[in-house]
């Protein structure tokens, strides 16, 4: 079975390859084709099914689409769906990793409910009759300062108690295992196999 995963990221596609090993999975460029969607809806499911339609509709063929971000409760659930963007004064220029952290934690600058957490949607358009959609989180606590080095975006601000590190101070395998991606991944791969030999 082929899936368009409606991403120009590699990244993203690194992580879902071992998730599911018996499908085959392709992006829009391996076509020859120039995937741009905005994401302008203002939830989660809206982006990443919007996203995935938009795609079905080039290639006609089954697509998986996803959208995530960082909520943080005392902000009304901001950054949210505009967590790429978040800082960004024109809208479309994004700032850097750091900087846009460092100004999340000035906006976070002594308040005392820290709760946040990463939100990942992930959207399989078989057609526009038949779509799986699954949202899954992972809870967490916004430090005052940063913490740890690995992973990218977020991660070395957001704390978790259950195991006692930041998101950023976890192995690729470790954060796999608890992220909001992973789950949401883990969640898909089993509904794609309870569908084999659908297309
Ligand atoms: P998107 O799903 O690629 O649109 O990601 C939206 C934004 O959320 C990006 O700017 C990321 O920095 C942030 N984000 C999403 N997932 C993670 C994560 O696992 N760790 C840190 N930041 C994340």
């Amino acid at each position: 079975m082929t899936i368009y995963v409606a991403t120009n990221n590699a990244h993203k596609l690194d992580e879902i390859r071992p998730a599911m090993p018996g499908i085959q999975f392709r992006v829009p460029g391996d076509a020859g084709m120039e995937f741009d969607f905005p994401e302008d809806a203002d939830t989660f499911i809206g982006n990443s099914t919007g996203k995935a339609l938009a795609l079905w509709r080039l290639v006609r063929v089954p697509v998986l689409a996803d959208d995530s971000g960082l909520c943080v409760g005392a902000l009304g659930g901001r950054p949210g769906v505009l967590s790429a963007r978040y800082g960004s004064t024109d809208g479309s220029t994004p700032l850097a990793a750091p900087e846009r952290n460092a100004l999340l934690l000035e906006e976070m600058r002594g308040v005392a409910d820290r709760a946040c957490r990463f939100v990942c949607c992930m959207s399989l358009v078989l057609s526009p009759d038949r779509i799986f959609v699954v949202q899954e989180t992972c809870e967490g606590l916004l430090l005052e300062a940063p913490r740890g080095s690995g992973g990218f975006g977020y991660d070395p601000l957001v704390y978790l108690p259950e195991l006692g590190c930041s998101v950023a101070e976890l192995s690729t395998e470790q954060k796999n295992r608890v992220s909001h991606r992973g789950r949401a991944l883990s969640r898909m791969a089993a509904i794609i196999d309870s569908l084999s030999g659908m297309a």
